[in-house]
C-alpha cells in the first residue's frame, strides 16, 4: 500500500488518542498515518498483542510509541519497556517518544551500554514511564537488582530479527522471564526468523500479525548495482563521491573495513566520519550528531549502525561491501528514501559477492549497471576531490544501466 492511499483513508484523528497527543503529532509534521501505523495503532490501543512485519523507514517507531504514550498519559509509574538492538536505535526511539509525548509529559529513560551504570541508576530512580534499552545493559541492571520490571504493562520489542542476528536471543529469553505474565506485547520485525518464533508462541497471547510489504522504502530509492573487480572499488567510490555531493552513507562489512577505507579515502575527501561498535560511545554520538548537523558529509558504518540511523536527507547510500543477508540490504537502503522522500542507493558487487546479490534479487528487482570496458580500463584517480583532477578519466559517474552498454566486468 502506498503512503498516499493511506493518507486518503485514515487520519490520526480516527484513533482514540488524547487531544494533546494529536497536537504533538501535528507539531512533528506527520500529516497522516503510514500503512503500518494505520494498521497497528488501533490494535495496540485495544490491548492486543501485535506482530508488525515492517521494514525500517516505514514509521514503525510511532506505531508503537503513540499507543504507549496514550496508555501511559498522566501516569506516574513505569508502564512500558522498549527493547531495541542498538544504542543508536535506542536514542532514536527515545527522540520519537519525546517528540510525540511532549505534551503528555511521558518520561523516558534510555539504558544502553557504553555509558556509566551510575548515570543509569540515577535515571531509573527519576520515575520514568518508559524505559528504552538494549538487551545487554538491561540484563546488567536486572542482575545487579537496580531495576525491576514487575510493573511493566506493555513491552515493545523492535527489530527482533536484528536482535536474533546479533545473538541476543538468550538475553531476550532472560528478560521475558523477569516480566509480569499479565502484560501486552508488541513486536516489530522485518522478518520472523525461526529462532524468534518460539518466543512469540511462549510469550505472546494470540498475537495479531500485521504486514506491510517490502515495497517501502526500498522501492522509492533509485537503486543501482555496479559489478566491478575488487581492486577498482576504492577508485569508483572516489568517483561517486566526487559527483554526488549530497549527504552520503557508506556501508562496509567489518569495523576494520570501515577504518581502513576511511583512512584511504580520507586522503582525498573531506568531511568523513565513522560509526561502528568499537568506537567509544561519545565518538559514536559525535559522529551521528556531526553527520546530522552537516559537519560531516559522509558517514561510514557497519550494519550494526544501519538500524539506528534516522537522518533526514541522506541522498546516497553506498554499499561498498555487499551485505550477505537480504534483510541487511533492505535496512541499509532504508536509510535513504525515508517515508516520503526519495534517494539513491549504489551497491558494489565483486565476483565473490554475486551469490549475496542473488539473495536480494529473490526479493527485489534491482537494475544492474555494469562498469563498461572503458570504465574498467580507465586509470585510477589521481589528486583529490577538492584539488585534483583525474588523468584520462571521463567525468561523471560510472556509465551503464539504461544509458550505458552492459558488459561483464573483468575480475
Ligand atoms: P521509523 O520507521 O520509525 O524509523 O520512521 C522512519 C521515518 O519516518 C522517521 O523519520 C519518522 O520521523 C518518519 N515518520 C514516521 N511516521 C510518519 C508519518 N506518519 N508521516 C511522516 N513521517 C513519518
Amino acid at each position: 500500500m502506498d503512503l498516499l492511499d493511506t493518507q486518503e483513508q485514515m487520519k490520526f484523528e480516527d484513533f482514540a488518542l488524547e487531544e494533546c497527543i494529536l497536537q504533538d503529532i501535528k507539531a512533528s509534521g506527520y500529516h497522516a498515518p503510514t500503512p503500518i501505523q494505520a494498521q497497528t495503532i488501533p490494535l495496540v490501543l485495544e490491548g492486543k498483542d501485535v506482530i508488525g512485519l515492517a521494514q525500517t523507514g516505514t514509521g514503525k517507531t510511532a506505531a508503537f510509541a503513540l499507543p504507549i504514550i496514550q496508555k501511559l498519559h498522566g501516569r506516574m509509574e513505569l508502564g512500558a519497556l522498549v527493547i531495541v538492538p542498538t544504542r543508536e536505535l535506542a536514542q532514536q526511539t527515545a527522540k520519537v517518544f519525546q517528540m510525540l509525548g511532549k505534551s503528555s509529559g511521558v518520561r523516558v529513560v534510555v539504558l544502553v551500554g557504553g555509558l556509566p551504570m551510575d548515570a543509569d541508576r540515577k535515571a531509573i530512580t527519576s520515575w520514568p514511564n518508559v524505559i528504552i534499552a538494549t538487551p545487554g545493559r538491561l540484563i546488567d541492571h536486572l542482575e545487579s537488582n537496580t531495576l525491576n520490571l514487575r510493573e511493566v504493562e506493555i513491552l515493545a520489542v523492535d527489530e527482533a530479527d536484528r536482535m536474533h542476528d546479533m545473538g541476543f536471543m538468550p538475553q531476550l529469553r532472560r528478560i521475558f522471564a523477569c516480566l509480569p505474565e499479565q502484560r501486552q506485547t508488541v513486536m516489530f520485525t522485518a522478518t520472523l526468523p525461526k529462532d524468534v518464533q518460539p518466543i512469540v508462541h511462549k510469550h505472546m497471547i494470540k498475537p495479531v500479525t500485521v504486514q506491510v510489504g517490502l515495497q517501502l522504502p526500498a522501492e522509492r530509492a533509485e537503486q543501482q548495482i555496479i559489478y566491478l573487480p575488487v581492486e577498482r572499488k576504492t577508485d569508483v567510490l572516489l568517483d561517486l563521491l566526487k559527483h554526488n555531493r549530497g549527504r552520503t552513507l557508506i556501508f562496509c562489512r567489518t569495523k576494520r573495513g570501515v577504518d581502513k577505507l576511511a583512512t584511504q579515502i580520507g586522503r582525498s575527501v573531506r568531511g568523513i566520519t565513522r560509526l561502528h561498535a568499537d568506537r567509544e560511545q561519545c565518538a559514536r554520538d559525535e559522529a551521528m550528531a556531526g553527520f546530522r548537523a552537516g559537519k560531516y558529509r559522509i558517514l561510514m558504518a557497519t550494519d550494526i549502525a544501519a538500524r539506528g540511523i534516522d537522518v533526514a536527507d541522506i541522498e546516497h547510500v553506498i554499499n561498498f561491501d555487499f551485505p550477505h543477508a537480504a534483510d541487511d540490504y533492505i535496512h541499509r537502503i532504508g536509510r535513504t528514501a525515508r517515508v516520503a522522500a526519495t534517494g539513491k542507493a549504489t551497491s558494489f558487487v565483486t565476483p565473490p559477492e554475486r551469490k549475496y546479490l542473488r539473495n536480494v534479487q529473490r526479493l527485489l528487482e534491482i537494475p544492474i549497471t555494469n562498469l563498461t570496458d572503458e570504465d574498467l580500463s580507465a586509470p585510477p584517480p589521481v589528486g583529490s576531490e577538492e584539488h585534483g583532477s583525474r588523468r584520462g578519466h571521463r567525468r561523471g559517474p560510472p556509465r551503464g544501466g539504461r544509458r550505458g552498454r552492459t558488459v561483464q566486468a573483468k575480475a
